[in-house]
């Protein structure tokens, strides 16, 4: 408890979040006294972003068959993943599914594609339903395509994208464990042109890999150095046919440690539930969001589907919290 007020003291008041020896002891602190600190990271949340939660929606736009290895993905074509493989869909399908997301209450939308990075086509098209989506509705348009030039970036910022995605997905020393087509360098430094050419990064990663828990304090050290606003955690879902399908799940508390510990490491950034939620906190979902987390991902997943977005939705009433509103960017004109 002691380490608690001390942390508390410094990262409400001094404004100076955790480091990774800080971290350690909160690693160790016992089940029964996780309450504790799930209510700092909640006190943390609150007193820097408020109660406010961001709601987005995603849309796999070109669905499989990407030459990368990543131990975890059904969308490898290295792996006998039952998937439906598509290629990127036109773009007023795409603008469709920005619409029924804002209808349904989202304020952001991210195309995602699974490609190692975006050739010419690819990003032409991107950039075509990027515009439609600007121009149709008020939603924030986020893009996740991959490694990128800074060419790319460039282009992307300047047509309006306000955030990129890119995961850097687990700790530096973890990675060669679970990709071996690129390195974790090589996603770091798409991380930084994305920030250099003026896009917001969205980086964080997947829990339940068979990484230490001094890996996930690692990561968390590691992404910070990077300067997301957002944060993503996701929790495996094991898919049949890749190299980690046979994988246990997460133990709840323990998804529920790492989404506290994550906010006390960035207590002024969005951290957003994604992947695999239901599956690894069950009834414990609506505990995330008073550990600390204040974002969701509503709706499916790239290849696997989410809850009925409605459920989502009577979740955040339930804990009176209000929906966030968007911010898209005043620099970038509509098309
Ligand atoms: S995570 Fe991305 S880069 Fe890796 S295999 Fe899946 S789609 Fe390809």
């Amino acid at each position: 408890m002691t380490h608690l007020r001390d942390i508390e003291a410094q990262v409400l008041e001094g404004g100076e979040a955790i480091t990774a020896e800080q971290a350690l002891p909160l690693i160790a602190l016992p089940d029964a006294e996780l309450p504790d600190l799930v209510a700092l990271a909640h006190r943390v949340r609150v007193h820097y972003c408020g109660e406010a939660v961001e709601v987005e929606s995603l849309i796999s736009a070109k669905t499989g068959g990407c030459p990368e290895d990543c131990a975890f993905c059904s969308q490898s074509a290295r792996f006998p993943s039952p998937i439906q493989v598509h290629p990127f869909l036109p773009a007023k399908q795409v603008l469709a599914s920005a619409k029924s997301s804002e209808e349904l209450g989202a304020t952001q939308f991210c195309i995602v594609v699974a490609v190692r990075g975006p050739d010419r086509a690819l990003l032409d098209q991107v950039l075509e339903a990027t515009a439609a989506i600007r121009r149709e509705t008020s939603l924030d348009v986020h893009c996740s395509l991959g490694i990128l030039t800074r060419d790319q970036a460039r282009e992307l910022s300047q047509s309006g994208v306000a955030r990129y995605n890119h995961n850097l997905e687990t700790a530096r020393s973890y990675f060669p464990q679970i990709v071996s087509t690129h390195t974790w360098e090589e996603r770091a430094e798409t991380c930084r042109l994305v920030r250099e050419e003026g896009m917001e990064l969205c980086s964080g990663g997947i829990f339940g890999m068979g990484e230490s828990w001094q890996q996930r304090v690692e990561f968390a050290s590691e992404l910070r150095e990077l300067g997301p606003v957002e944060i993503p955690l996701n929790f495996l879902n094991p898919r049949p046919g890749t190299p980690l399908g046979d994988r246990p799940l997460l133990p709840p508390l323990e998804a529920i440690r790492i989404c506290a510990l994550f906010r006390l490491f960035f207590p002024r950034e969005t951290v957003r539930y994604s992947g695999g939620r239901e599956l690894v906190l069950r009834d414990l979902q609506a505990l995330g969001l008073l550990a600390g987390v204040n974002a969701l991902v509503i709706g499916n997943y790239l290849t696997t589907t989410g809850r009925a977005p409605e459920d989502d939705l009577r979740m955040l009433d339930d804990l009176g919290m209000p929906r966030a509103q968007g911010h898209r960017p005043a620099s970038v004109p509509l098309p």
